[in-house]
C-alpha cells in the first residue's frame, strides 16, 4: 500500500498541540547534546548547580510570563498532572474543612476525572452547566456555592469551542467566600495576556505543548498566600518543594522556559496574526448555509473555531478535508465516536455535536493556509450535502 500524499499538510489543530519552535529545539538540544555539563540538579558539584541554574532561570521565565514570583512555579509533566495535584492536592489540604467541589460540565477530562475521583472518595461534586454559548454565568457560580465549598475549578479557554470566561469575575466570587480557585489555562498561556498577581486565582495549571514547546512538561502556579497549598500526590525526593518529587526533566523544563520567553515577546503580535486568520477563516465561511458556529461570538479566544454544518457529519467531512488537519470534537472523544460531551453541555443535538469541526490556528499558520481548508470545507460540505439530500435543516 502506497504511503498517504503528504506532499501538503495544512495543519490546523493546534488546540491540540503546536509545532515546537526552532528556538525552543535549539535550546532543548544543547541540553541533551551537552549532557555531561549538566549534572542531577540535586548535586552539589559544578554540574548539579549548572542543572539547578537551567531550572531556575526557566522557572524565572515562566514566572515572567504569568506576572508571578518563580517561586510559586511547580513543574509537572503537563497539563493533566498539574490539573491533578491541583484539584487533588487541594481537596486533600482542605479536608479538614468541608468536602464540595465545585466544577463545570465543559471542563477538559484531566479536571472532570479528577473531580470524579474524589467523588468516588466522598467528595461531594457540583457541576456548573454553562450557558448555550458555553459561558458560566457569575450567579450559576454563585448558586453552586456552599458553606462547605473548598476548591472550585474552571478552564480559562476551552479546548473545543474557543469559549473565554471570565476569570476575574468568578475568581473574585471564590475570595469573597476563602474558597480556592484552580485555573486550568493550558489553551491560553503564551497566548493571551495572563497576570495571576492581579487575578484572583489560587492555582493555575499550564503545558508547554500548547504554545510551541515540547510535550512532557508542564507547570501549576500556586499562590503563594494562607489557606492555599496542595498535598502532593507523589512521594519521594525533595524536588520542586516536596510536591513533585522525581529528577526534573532538564530539556524538557529548559525547553518550557524557552517557549515561555518567547510567548512574552510576542504574544500581542501573534495575537493580532490569529485574530485577521479568524476573521478571514469567519469570512470565508459566511456564504454558505446551515452554518453554526459553537461557543460564544463574543468571549473567545480567536484561535479555536468551532463550526457546525447542517446535515453533514463530522467523521465524513474530516476525510473530505484531508491534508487538512482539524478536529471532530474533541482528540479524547473522537475514537469512540460520541458526540462530544462539551458540545452537548452547550445544549447541541447528537446530529449538531457530530457536525462539529474544530479549526485552530496560530503562530504559523499562513492566511494561505486558511484559504485551502476553507475551499475544501466549503467544497466537501457541498458534496456530502448532495449526497444526502433532505438531512439538511
Ligand atoms: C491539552 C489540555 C490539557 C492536557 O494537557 P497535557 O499536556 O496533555 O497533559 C488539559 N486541559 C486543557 C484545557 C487542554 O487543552
Amino acid at each position: 500500500m502506497n504511503a498517504p500524499d503528504n506532499s501538503r499538510i495544512v495543519y490546523l489543530d493546534y488546540a491540540a498541540t503546536t509545532p515546537i519552535d526552532a528556538a525552543v529545539l535549539e535550546e532543548m538540544t544543547g541540553c541533551l547534546r551537552e549532557s555531561a555539563s549538566y549534572g542531577n540538579p540535586s548535586a552539589i558539584h559544578i554540574a548539579g548547580r549548572r542543572a539547578r541554574w537551567k531550572i531556575d532561570a526557566a522557572r524565572e521565565d515562566l514566572a515572567r510570563l504569568l506576572g508571578c514570583s518563580a517561586r510559586c512555579l511547580v513543574f509537572t509533566s503537563g497539563a493533566t498532572e498539574a490539573d491533578n495535584l491541583a484539584i487533588i492536592g487541594a481537596a486533600r489540604f482542605r479536608a479538614h474543612r468541608g468536602r464540595h467541589i465545585v466544577t463545570v460540565s465543559t471542563e477538559h477530562k484531566a479536571v472532570l476525572e479528577a473531580c470524579a475521583a474524589l467523588a468516588k472518595e466522598g467528595w461531594d461534586v457540583t457541576r456548573i452547566d454553562p450557558d448555550t454559548d458555553g459561558l458560566v454565568s457569575p450567579e450559576a457560580l454563585a448558586d453552586a456555592l456552599r458553606p462547605d465549598t473548598q476548591l472550585v475549578s474552571i478552564m480559562h479557554v476551552n479546548n473545543e469551542t474557543g469559549v473565554l470566561q471570565d476569570i476575574a469575575r468568578l475568581g473574585r466570587l471564590c475570595r469573597e467566600r476563602d474558597v480556592l480557585f484552580h485555573v486550568d489555562a493550558a489553551q491560553s498561556v503564551g497566548k493571551l495576556p495572563i497576570d495571576v498577581g492581579d487575578w484572583p486565582v489560587d492555582l493555575l495549571s499550564l503545558t508547554a505543548h500548547k504554545f510551541h514547546g515540547p510535550q512532557g512538561v508542564g507547570a501549576l502556579y500556586i499562590a503563594d498566600r494562607a489557606g492555599c497549598g496542595v498535598v502532593p500526590l507523589l512521594h519521594g525526593g525533595s524536588q520542586e518543594r516536596r510536591l513533585r518529587p522525581g529528577t526534573p526533566a532538564l530539556a524538557l523544563i529548559a525547553g518550557l522556559g524557552a517557549a515561555a520567553r518567547i510567548a512574552s515577546g510576542r504574544m500581542a503580535s501573534d495575537l493580532v496574526h490569529v485574530r485577521r486568520l479568524h476573521d478571514r477563516l469567519l469570512g470565508g465561511l459566511a456564504g454558505l448555509e446551515g452554518i453554526r458556529r459553537n461557543g460564544s461570538v463574543t468571549s473567545n479566544y480567536p484561535g479555536i473555531v468551532n463550526i457546525s454544518a447542517a446535515g453533514v457529519e463530522g467523521e465524513s467531512l474530516m476525510l473530505a478535508l484531508e491534508p487538512v488537519c482539524v478536529s471532530s470534537g474533541s482528540a479524547c472523544n473522537s475514537q469512540s465516536g460520541e458526540p462530544s460531551f462539551v458540545l452537548k453541555a452547550l445544549g447541541r443535538t447528537d446530529r449538531e455535536a457530530q457536525a462539529a469541526i474544530r479549526f485552530s490556528f496560530g503562530r504559523d499558520t499562513h492566511a494561505d493556509d486558511v484559504d485551502f481548508a476553507l475551499r475544501r470545507y466549503v467544497a466537501a460540505v457541498t458534496r456530502l450535502r448532495a449526497l444526502a439530500p433532505g438531512q439538511a435543516a
